[in-house]
């Protein structure tokens, strides 16, 4: 396993750990989530509710059942890197910047941007290195950025926020934005994670500077502005891109397959992909034990972990991009779904299109 950073490091997120999430490590192994939950217990916030602001100002709370809870990247991926030491033999490389690939019939090459570093040669790479993709960029037939598939967010810490309960996460939707959303969440000892992200298409036609977005909501929208009077701002703002999922990205090769945001699976209504990139690096540990097993690893045999992607996580995604774009530009209609909810048969329906 080949890294660029060294852990702990921190990673531009809103640090939502969504629930399927620990699911998924169960599955891989029934001591990898209490473990987790173990090592995160000074870095987490158990998160029981969510608060959903319309744009009219009205709120919808929502209690979950499954557990979830926020946890700054810092110390949730230097947790996960722990459990992969503890559990296996893997062999972890920290600070080995992957500059090119080149892939043949062979295998693949793997060459470092530190010329000090050895190149590597590997049967199959499965690259998990994020939203600019070095695998994707160098193996994936050449595409165009396509804005209508992409976000981008900016983030930054903060306490002393007013009215925060350290157990729900605030998502406020604006009028003024077709797409996206403000959050408030709170990532333990008093420290809240907030951020502002939108479609990438509506940021470059509007020539939005989303920092500048984030600090406008923060000191003048009517909700917000109150609730940050008293706040310190703990970090810089900063943003980082968002590939959408529904996109149909490729995600495999002959030699290669691509998890996570290097496969565009983040989901287009809450922004989250963390339990995706999860869950395709178990969907892609798989392919890669039937393909040593069977000795293969062209482009016709890795084609069963583009099915596996698919049905289980890509078909779900192009659902929810398609009624991210239904709800786009209807602030109307977020406000009538937040009265509405109030019954609890539509909260109940509510609740479940929006995961
Ligand atoms: C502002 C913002 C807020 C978000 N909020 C949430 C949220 O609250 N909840 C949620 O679930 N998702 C959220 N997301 C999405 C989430 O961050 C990603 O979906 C998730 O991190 C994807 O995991 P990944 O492992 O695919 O990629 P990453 O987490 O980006 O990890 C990629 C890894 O690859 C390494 N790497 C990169 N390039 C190279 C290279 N050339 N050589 C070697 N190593 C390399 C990096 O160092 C990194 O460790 C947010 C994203 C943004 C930008």
């Amino acid at each position: 396993m080949l890294d660029k950073a060294s852990f702990p490091r921190d990673k531009i997120c809103g640090d939502a750990i969504p629930s399927p999430t620990l699911r998924h490590l169960a599955r891989l192994d029934a001591a990898y989530a209490p473990e987790l939950r173990e090592l995160l217990a000074p870095h987490r916030a158990d998160t029981t509710f969510s608060r959903l602001l319309a744009p009219n100002g009205r709120a919808l709370r929502i209690q979950w059942h499954n557990p979830a809870c926020n946890s700054p990247r810092l110390h949730f991926d230097a947790a996960l890197l722990t459990l992969v030491r503890r559990h296996t033999a893997t062999e972890v490389l920290e600070n080995y910047a992957v500059r090119k690939l080149e892939a043949d019939t062979e295998g693949v090459t793997v060459w470092p941007a530190d010329p000090a570093r050895e190149p590597l040669r590997a049967a199959l790479v499965i690259g998990c290195d994020g939203a600019n993709s070095v695998v994707y960029r160098q193996l994936a037939p050449p595409a165009r950025l396509n804005r209508a598939y992409q976000c981008a967010a900016v983030r930054a810490y903060y306490q002393g926020v007013g009215e925060a309960p350290e157990n729900t996460s605030d998502f406020y939707f604006l009028q003024e934005f077709r797409a996206g959303y403000c959050w408030v969440f709170p990532v333990g000892n008093g420290v809240y994670n907030v951020g502002f992200g939108a479609l990438s298409e509506e940021i470059a036609y509007r020539r939005l500077d989303l920092k500048q977005v984030l600090h406008d909501l923060l000191t003048k929208h009517p909700q917000l502005a109150p609730r940050f009077a008293q706040a310190i701002q703990l970090t810089p703002i900063t943003g980082f891109g968002l590939p959408l999922g529904g996109s149909g990205r490729p995600v495999h090769g002959g030699r290669w397959l691509l998890c996570g945001d290097a496969a565009a699976l983040i989901d287009p209504l809450q922004g989250h992909g963390i339990d995706k990139a999860v869950h395709s690096g178990i969907l892609a540990a798989q392919q890669a034990q039937r393909s040593f097993q069977a000795a293969r690893f062209d482009a016709d045999y890795l084609a069963e972990y583009a099915r596996q992607v698919e049905r289980h996580i890509g078909r779900e995604l192009a659902r929810r991009y398609r009624f991210m774009r239904f709800l786009a530009g209807k602030a109307w209609l977020v406000n009538l779904a937040v009265e509405a909810a109030r019954w609890p048969w539509l909260r109940q329906k509510l609740v479940r299109a929006v995961g």
